[in-house]
């Protein structure tokens, strides 16, 4: 058993006895883990108010080795997720990356550039004091292709992923929910759930997966977002083979 150090943001909060508390978060040198927090519902207790959902704190855990929960002994306050108290919007927003990084990433299986994303994309959520449908569907599509990218999902949106050929710029494109990306006429034939996507949807993926800040001023209007969210959702789903809890909230992104 070993102490360990790490930056981490808070996913999920169970109680587990009267004063204590099972903590699911999501650490920038460990990825996820589970540890038990003893002591974390006594109103002095050691962790004061830093286990908060959605916040990043500076933590110390020791490590069990076996099927055992980890032990949480530090939970030291960085920030604080205050959306909840401004904005609906930003709030569910906040819920699905919690979500995403839940259902989306392994147990112990460190991703130090999630890690940064996310808490970039929580801190965003949480300074944008304004009700702007948009620019919470931009910062989400943004954390998602990130994500996607990360954990090596991300589809192909340039090239066929059949055959690597070129696809048409304007007009309709397949996209192989299954296949994980945009597919060419020939291959097209005989894949099971393709959807049919405007170049509109398949440009603004591309923007918004690029490694540079370009998406900043990738506007996307509300067809746009809509189209986007029932791709995104679709390939989310079929992906996890299940439904994200938070989909049927991120509506208010796509108005
Ligand atoms: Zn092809």
């Amino acid at each position: 058993m070993s102490s360990e150090k790490s930056l981490a943001i808070v996913l999920r909060l169970v109680e587990f006895s009267e004063t204590s508390v099972i903590a699911t978060l999501f650490t920038e040198d460990f990825g996820k883990i589970t540890a038990l927090a003893k002591g974390a519902r006594r109103p002095k207790g050691p962790f004061e108010a830093a286990l908060d959902l959605l916040a990043a704190c500076r933590i110390v855990f020791i490590h069990k080795s076996s099927d055992a929960l980890d032990l949480l002994t530090e939970a030291k306050l960085e920030r604080r997720f205050r959306a909840a108290t401004r904005n609906l919007s930003h709030l569910y927003a906040g819920y699905y990356v919690a979500e995403l990084l839940q259902d989306l990433t392994d147990d112990g299986d460190p991703h130090p550039q999630l890690f940064q994303a996310a808490n970039q994309t929580l801190t965003e959520l949480d300074d944008a004091c304004d009700d702007d449908a948009c620019d919470v569907a931009r910062t989400i599509l943004r954390f998602e292709m990130i994500a996607l990218r990360e954990l090596g999902h991300l589809p192909s949106f340039d090239r066929c992923v059949g055959c690597g050929g070129e696809l048409p710029a304007e007009g309709r494109i397949a996209f192989g929910q299954l296949a994980g990306g945009v597919l060419c006429r020939e291959c097209r034939a005989g894949q099971r759930q393709v959807v049919s996507v405007s170049s509109g949807v398949i440009r603004a993926f591309r923007e918004f997966a690029d490694p540079s800040e370009s998406w900043r001023r990738t506007e996307l209007d509300r067809g746009l977002r809509g189209e986007l969210r029932g791709v995104l959702n679709h390939y989310l789903t079929n992906m996890l083979g299940k439904k994200l809890r938070m989909h049927r909230y991120l509506g208010v992104l796509a108005e």
